[in-house]
């Protein structure tokens, strides 16, 4: 939910995004699209059982379920629909030097990807959000000093990489007095366009690790996190204050747990450092619910992991977030859009 508190001024943000289904899933016949959007925030989940007759329905045999979120898209969003809706009214806020935290979440195949980094022809979430950045700057005054970095890394293994070097070797985190934590030995370039970010995030992403499953997709297991930092030095004829914003856009692993695919060994591992990052972002996100609303003030475990420690300046204190969880509409996917909008609905509920 969407909520503001005088002690903390945390927001967080919960949409849920569904998509259709693709050319292939059509192709192999046998599933149906069971998830209906109603009025930009209520997500229906049919029964994918569609042999059910009226007895099974009045006798509550049905699978159906209904979860309200602050916002959500259906099956024919365009990624533009979700920025509009999500993240464009907190970049305002970036450029104020507010930290600001999206992520998606959801199981593989979901369309985490698509939407935070698109293609070309359909840009994501990452794309637009410095497309904005730098139409905002183009309205500012001109003598202002603006500056625009990125950097684009993965957590695989619990391990950080960088996605934007070739074979890049496994990178610490460091607490620096002044910038926070930092990855040392990240790199950060500097951008001016929007049209220059979408092949690096291309090109980083075909650098993710990635390991075919037993469910014979091709499923990513590591978090990648762009982030964007913009510098400002506003001037007037009083004083000179410099604003650094962070805005840290995330692409989180599938959600799917470990136990449910039949993985073995290395894979197994991967899962369980997976869920460690996820599980300690839930635990997190939970801490600070918990001390937004004014319950007992609860101790927020960001160091439980590498991604929380790498987002704690965007989701503490003074910070904005915003979480798209996506799911697929197809019936065979209906047990991870039940688990991906449950965990939605705790994070909402918080
Ligand atoms: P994830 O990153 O969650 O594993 P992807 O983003 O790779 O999933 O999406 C899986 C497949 O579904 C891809 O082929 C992608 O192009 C397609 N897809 C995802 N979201 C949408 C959408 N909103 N509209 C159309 N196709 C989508
Ligand atoms: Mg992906």
């Amino acid at each position: 939910s969407r909520y503001v508190n005088a002690s903390t001024a945390a927001t967080l943000t919960v949409a849920v995004r569904a998509r259709p289904l693709v050319r292939a899933e059509i192709a192999k016949g046998g599933r149906r699209d069971i998830i209906r959007v109603l009025d930009g925030r209520v997500v229906l989940v049919l029964d994918p059982d569609d042999t059910k007759d009226y007895l099974d329905q009045v006798q509550n045999r049905t699978k159906e379920k209904r979860y309200t979120f602050d916002v959500a898209f259906g099956a024919n969003s365009t990624n533009r629909d979700v920025y509009n809706g999500t993240v464009r009214d907190l970049l305002g806020g970036v450029l104020q030097g507010i930290n600001t935290t999206v992520f998606a979440y959801g199981a593989t195949g979901s369309g985490k990807t698509y939407t935070m980094v698109g293609s070309p022809h359909d840009p994501g979430l990452m794309v637009l959000c410095l497309e904005k950045i730098f139409s905002d700057r183009d309205t500012m005054h001109r003598d202002e000093e603006f500056s625009v970095t990125c950097s684009y890394l993965e957590v695989y293994n619990e391990i950080i990489y960088d996605l934007l070097v070739k074979n890049s070797s496994p990178l610490e985190l460091r607490e620096d007095p002044e910038l926070g934590v930092v990855v040392a030995g990240l790199k950060h370039i500097t951008v001016t366009s929007a049209a220059e970010i979408m092949s690096l995030l291309e090109e980083g992403n075909r650098r993710r690790k990635t390991e075919a499953t037993d469910a014979n997709a091709s499923s990513s297991r590591s978090h990648a996190v762009l982030e964007i930092t913009v510098r400002r030095t506003p001037k007037n004829h009083y004083k000179v204050t410099q604003l650094r914003g962070k805005l840290s856009l995330v692409d989180l692993a599938g959600s799917e747990r470990a136990a449910e695919t039949n993985n073995a060994g290395q894979k197994l591992r991967d899962g369980a450092n997976i869920n460690r990052s996820l599980l300690a972002l839930a635990n997190c996100i939970n801490a600070l619910g918990k001390a937004n609303s004014g319950k007992a003030a609860s101790y927020v475990p960001y160091r439980n992991s590498k991604l929380t420690r790498l987002l704690k300046d965007g989701l503490s204190g003074n910070s904005r977030t915003a979480m798209v969880a996506t799911v697929s509409g197809s019936s065979d996917q209906y047990h991870h859009s039940i688990n991906t909008l449950k965990y939605a609905d705790r994070a909402k509920e918080i």
